[in-house]
């Protein structure tokens, strides 16, 4: 924009988007991906909750409830990417980007839930005494979830891998931690055939205690970007990337997460006698620099600071 355009400036405007792949290839191999897991883990989940209902097993309920909750969450990060992908508006001029750290809440909430309807039953289990029944369908549930979960696993690290996605590959990392949980409950039930009652009731609590962890590592991240939290490494890279242009005697930069756009200001220290057309051209060269550097980068808003005037 140049002192022309001035006239022409309307009340409001987007910030102009940067790195936003959009709807591309990658983002859909990405959206595939997530959607046949959550389908092939809603199947076995109810499976294991019918086998669980049947045989009252504890470590099956447990893990049936960690499954669904992974497909509820799945849904759930779904429709807060649909959200955040709305354009910004007059009344919304940052866009929605924040409506995936707000299903994030819902993803936390959920998996908080889980644990402890899992932590309630196998605990209820121990007290009384009473063991799971009808064991051989219950490890057959028990195999399969396993099976789904490895699958799964193995199937988001390829296209995470392919796609050069780090969310996908710590999805699929969180997909290897969900076939320990479902080995737990079967081997709870291959305990409880050799004699040992108490065996399901002890795989339950393990899995109550797996998804209580991965509820906490969720809460942590979510909360975490409410409250505006940022690497101090994603920062220095992207002033680093900014001091390096032209005309540019140093930055400070600041950063916030909303969803996963990162959106990030650089004050950048020029000579006092540089003129207004030389600044917004630096500026244009920040943004490029500091996008290339970061590639999370949506949006950078660069003011350009009087070199004597800094305190
Ligand atoms: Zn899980």
């Amino acid at each position: 924009m140049s002192v022309h355009d001035v006239g022409s400036c309307a009340p409001w405007g987007p910030a102009p988007r940067i790195n936003d792949d959009g709807e591309s290839e990658d983002r859909r191999a990405a959206h595939r991906a997530v959607a046949w897991s959550a389908g092939g883990l809603f199947a076995a989940g109810a499976l294991e909750l019918a086998v669980a209902a049947l045989g009252h097993s504890a470590g099956l309920l447990g893990d049936a409830l960690h499954n669904l909750a992974d497909v509820g969450t799945s849904a759930i990060v779904f429709v807060g990417l649909r959200v955040s992908r709305r354009p910004a508006t007059a009344s919304h001029p940052y866009g929605w980007d924040r409506a995936e750290d707000l299903s994030g809440l819902g993803v936390a909430l959920l998996i908080w839930a889980s644990a402890a309807l899992a932590l309630v039953v196998s605990v209820r289990k121990l007290l009384d005494g009473t063991t799971a029944s009808h064991l051989g369908v219950g490890v057959v549930a028990a195999t399969v979830a396993v099976a789904a979960n490895v699958l799964v696993a193995r199937y988001k690290l390829r296209v995470g891998r392919r796609i050069r996605s780090a969310a996908l590959v710590a999805d699929a990392r969180h997909s290897w931690i969900d076939a320990a949980s479902s080995a737990g409950a079967l081997f709870g039930l291959g305990a409880v055939a050799v004699g040992l009652r108490w065996a399901d009731g002890v795989a339950g609590l393990l899995i109550a205690g797996i998804v209580a962890h991965v509820a906490y590592g969720v809460t942590r991240d979510v909360v975490g970007r409410l409250v505006d939290a940022v690497a101090p490494e994603t920062l220095e890279a992207a002033a680093a990337a900014a001091t390096g242009v032209a005309g540019v005697s140093h930055v400070h930069a600041k950063g916030r997460w909303a969803g996963r756009a990162l959106l990030v200001e650089v004050e950048g220290y020029v000579a006092p006698d540089t003129p207004v057309e030389a600044c917004e051209h630096i500026g244009d060269e920040v943004r490029r620099a500091v996008a290339a550097a970061v590639p999370e980068t949506r949006v950078v808003t660069f003011s350009a600071r009087a070199l004597e005037r800094e305190v």
